[in-house]
């Protein structure tokens, strides 16, 4: 029952920070989609642990703060919020990197990033349909 409570606690605390974090549109309005490959690896080297791909819409949450996913790991997780942010202020397509697991023993995990990011396109008015009937 503990178990459960716990982890119900940490799924609305998850759900809270995604409220916090804001919308994509509202975040990032000039972004179309954001596409985040990442491996996991385990601590020894070269052990691949799993690889995602996470899809992020205008209409989801401006959350980048993935789940580590090594077993018994708490409160760790790889926060990829800066690097996303630092990619759309400078209008950045895609971006490749290496993070530690911030949580727990140091080391015990990582992950190998690649960030893909599709902006709308600036003339957005002159792509709108012109009207039907004036
Ligand atoms: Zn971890």
């Amino acid at each position: 029952m503990a178990i459960r409570q716990n982890h119900l606690a940490k799924i609305e605390m998850i759900r809270k920070n995604m409220r916090a974090a804001g919308l994509m549109r509202e975040r990032f309005p000039k972004v179309s989609g954001i596409v985040i490959h990442m491996t996991y690896y385990q601590k020894m080297p070269g052990s691949v642990l799993m690889e995602r791909t996470v899809n992020f819409y205008p209409s989801g949450y401006a959350y980048f703060n993935m789940r580590c996913m090594a077993r018994g790991c708490e409160n760790g997780g790889f926060d990829l919020s800066s690097v996303i942010r630092g990619l759309v202020k400078n209008g950045k397509k895609s971006a490749k990197g290496f993070l530690l697991c911030h949580g727990g023993e140091k080391g015990h995990a990582s992950i190998a990033y690649r960030i893909n990011i599709s902006y709308r396109r600036k003339s957005m008015k002159s792509l709108s349909p012109a009207p039907a009937c004036i």
